[in-house]
């Protein structure tokens, strides 16, 4: 089995979600008038007063957004029309969300691939493969919502895993770009990973940097002479 972080792994995140977010903040403020984002920091001071009211939003991350939306547009009454407002604000994010541009190879790969081994996605993120061609690739999905947790944490591995009868940590491969919910989340339950290291960083953990690779079109020759 080989199973594949989504976000700047099949694609490049960060254009996706900028354009989501600029896009979905024009269409709220169309509506509202100005709205005060805050920045970054001001994100995740909010974020941790949510997870404390409701402890879901750790890994709802679209709870997450909406309730974000909710608390900047407070001021909107009553609340049934502000509901609605954000409602339909998320389903121009969660769409704008799935507006993505494959890395090079990565539709190639995914179907040859799929000839041999069951592929799934592991992701922390709420992008759905099913939404794209290249989800029939994929023999399951796992985001975490579906977990109720996160990577590096080990719901979605064990999920993964307990979906099959024959399949065991020793059978799967794990594929992601990020070198703790990927990278350690898999190594510290015995799983084999590759490293997908598209901007050349540092291996900045304390235990054997894994295979790596930066092109989709090597994939297939790494994973043939690894396993097969
Ligand atoms: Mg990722």
């Amino acid at each position: 089995m080989i199973t594949f972080d989504l976000d700047d792994t099949l694609w490049n995140n960060r254009p996706t979600i900028m354009n989501a977010e600029f896009e979905t903040r024009k269409w709220i403020e169309d509506k509202v008038g100005n709205v005060e984002w805050g920045d970054f920091e001001s994100f995740l001071e909010l974020r941790e007063v949510l997870i404390k009211e409701d402890e879901s939003i750790k890994w709802d991350i679209s709870k997450l957004r909406k309730e974000i939306f909710k608390k900047k547009l407070s001021h909107i009454e009553p609340e049934s029309l502000r509901n609605e407002i954000v409602d339909e604000a998320f389903t121009i994010f969660i769409n704008k969300r799935h507006e993505i541009n494959l890395y090079d190879g990565v539709e190639e790969s995914l179907k040859d691939l799929s000839k041999k081994y069951i592929l799934g996605v592991l992701t922390n993120g709420n992008a759905d493969i099913y939404r794209f061609e290249i989800g029939e690739y994929f023999k399951f999905a796992i985001s975490s919502f579906d977990a109720k947790d996160s990577k590096p944490n080990r719901a979605h591995f064990d999920m993964a895993i307990n979906k099959f009868k024959d399949i065991t940590f020793d059978n799967v491969l794990h594929i992601g770009d990020d070198q703790i919910n990927d990278i350690f989340g898999a190594y510290n339950l015995g799983i084999d990973t590759l490293w997908f290291n598209d901007n050349n960083e540092d291996w900045a953990q304390d235990f054997t940097k894994p295979d790596e690779f930066s092109n989709w079109h090597d994939l297939k020759n790494i994973i043939k002479n690894k396993y097969e």
